[in-house]
């Protein structure tokens, strides 16, 4: 069997390596801007941006930046739903060689307040709806800038589409007290200077982004991907989707850009190719049906969930998705009735990708136009090696047998910030290790089974148990809590919490419900709770996940 069996499936147009430019990650915007400068980078609910104005509007966020004293490697967090304040404060970051901290919008003050203090974040974008969120935390996280920005700073959105994304009550106080580093983001912007000036970086050793991811032993940890490795992923995308045209596409854009997955694949990579965006600042159905109507998008990357959604919706005759030629689904297992009946209703292609934040995230992908098999993650991309090897011994398995997936390639992260034991679990000669267990066959596809971490996968967010667990833990009458995600029809999987209670303890359902939700976001708050006299147990006292999950999967069966 050839060494890399995969490599003969690579269509003609299709390099199997490629020399990535060591530039700022933000030469993707100065180079469409000159090629394009009329061209729509942007539309946000029907009303546009070329990329002239986007890199005016970045380069002065850039400069106002320098003058406010954030300085060459400094972190700086955006908090926005994807929105041209997003795009513009991204790439602003970037062109002055700051490092981009993505967070969350749903997160809790607690969650952000780890995040920020974790990246050594003295700065932050955020929206004035979250803006109360931010500002429990401005002094414990020592915040120097909140540069607080408003939906109608640039293009008015209904209010309605952005409620449900922020659902708890705090975050629906507009009100902002300006002053003391607290900044309006127009006049923030007007302030700088929109003469380019591009900082100069060493493209493989500065960062350009830290971005959170979970782990099971512990807290969130910050993944440091650097210009070249999310350089080397955008275009590793673009040689896999290769009959994408320049300046010819336009990107759906439901997945967050707080994510790397959405960022990769739809914000960089539209923006290298002279795309516009189709920005939607949450996923709703009836928004994404109505853009789809209005845009008619070439390009929809989304986790499962999206097309689940959208197929309910869109079986009705009216709507018509035959202006999507390629859809990439990834973050968690596609099903294969969605795939089929989603590829009958749009006439176009449907892949299945798979990555991982460590991996800036795509290391493999399904033959775009020609062959892909179904229920695989396909095969690796341009210039990525991969392999299965024995979690224990890390030695290669022969074809077909399960292990864990390692993968080598120019989008690996170049480690975890300030966590080198950790860094050095997962990074090996190269290789890394992610933790996902599958199989390749004879044909160099490969499949994924079963994660060795136990992360939840529910309506494509990722959920950590161990976090929910220690949320539940600091519950005075919680003796013992173990979370797992359980399958659910619609969001793939769903949390669960098992429960040992103190003894006396009249808590329920509803109290430990309620206890969640103050603070946790709340797709990671448990669905169900189940109480019990005890939990399955190791010899070493470690709960046994595993167990809990093989009797849940034997009631489904018995139901
Ligand atoms: P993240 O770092 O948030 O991007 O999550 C990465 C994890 O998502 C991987 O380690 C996998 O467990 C899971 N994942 C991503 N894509 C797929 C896929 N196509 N099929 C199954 N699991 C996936």
């Amino acid at each position: 069997m050839p060494d890399k069996p995969w490599l003969r499936h690579y269509p003609a147009e299709v390099p199997p390596t490629f020399d990535y430019p060591r530039h700022s990650l933000a030469y993707f915007l100065t180079e469409s801007a000159r090629t394009y400068p009329q061209r729509a980078a942007l539309d946000f609910m029907g009303k546009t941006m070329t990329y002239r104005k986007l890199l005016e509007q970045a380069s002065r966020f850039a400069d106002a930046l320098v003058r406010h004293g954030v300085r060459h490697g400094d972190r700086v967090a955006l908090m926005l739903p994807n929105c041209p304040q997003t795009v513009i404060t991204y790439f602003g970051t970037l062109l002055m060689g700051g490092i981009v901290v993505m967070t969350n919008p749903m997160y809790t003050p607690r969650e952000l307040e780890y995040q920020l203090k974790d990246a050594g974040a003295r700065t932050i974008v955020t929206l004035d709806l979250l803006y109360r969120r931010v500002s429990e935390i401005a002094e414990s996280a020592e915040l120097r800038h909140i540069i607080v920005t408003s939906m109608k700073d640039y293009m008015p959105v209904p209010q309605k589409w952005l409620y449900p994304l922020f659902a708890r009550k705090q975050g629906l106080d507009r009100r902002v007290v300006y002053g003391n580093g607290v900044y309006p983001f127009r006049q923030f912007v007007e302030r700088g200077s929109p003469e380019l000036r591009q900082a100069e970086v060493d493209a493989e050793r500065e960062l350009a982004l830290i971005q959170y991811t979970g782990g099971t032993t512990g807290r969130a940890k910050g993944v440091m991907l650097t210009h070249y490795n999310l350089i080397a992923n955008t275009i590793q995308s673009q040689l896999w989707s290769y009959r994408l045209e320049c300046g010819q596409e336009t990107y759906l854009s439901a997945l967050p850009f707080f994510h790397v997955f959405g960022l990769t694949v739809l914000l960089n990579q539209s923006v290298y190719l002279g795309g516009t965006l189709a920005l939607l600042p949450r996923f709703e159905t009836g928004l994404l049906l109505e853009t789809i109507r209005r845009m008619k998008p070439t390009v929809f990357p989304g986790a499962p969930t999206m097309y689940i959604a959208l197929l309910q919706r869109a079986r009705k005759p009216r709507f018509n998705l035959s202006s999507l030629k390629l859809c990439i689904s990834g973050a968690a297992p596609l099903p294969l009735e969605v795939q089929e009946q989603f590829e009958a209703i749009s006439g176009g292609r449907l892949v299945e990708g798979y990555g991982l934040t460590e991996a800036s995230p795509i290391t493999h992908g399904n033959n775009i136009w020609e062959r892909r098999k179904i229920g695989s993650i396909g095969i690796p991309f341009p210039d990525t090696d991969a392999r299965i090897v024995d979690p224990q011994t890390l030695e290669e398995l022969p074809v077909g047998e399960v292990g864990e997936l390692a993968v080598r390639g120019p989008q690996v992260m170049k480690g975890y910030w300030n966590r080198p034991e950790e860094t050095a679990a997962v990074l090996k000669d190269g290789w890394l290790y992610t933790g996902d267990m599958g199989r390749m066959d004879e044909d160099g596809f490969f499949y994924i089974l079963d994660r060795k971490k136990d992360l939840i996968i529910a309506g494509g967010f990722n959920i950590y148990p161990r976090e929910i667990e220690e949320v539940l833990y600091e519950h005075p009458d919680v003796a013992e809590a173990v979370v797992a995600g359980v399958h659910d029809p619609y969001r793939g999987e769903t949390v669960k919490a098992y429960l040992v209670m103190k003894q006396g303890s009249e808590a329920g359902a509803e109290e430990l419900n309620r206890w969640c939700r103050e603070r946790l976001a709340a797709y990671k708050v448990p669905h169900i709770y189940e109480f019990r006299d005890h939990l399955p147990k190791t010899m070493v006292g470690k709960v046994l996940r595993r167990k809990l999950l093989e009797e849940e999967a034997e009631r489904t069966e018995g139901e």
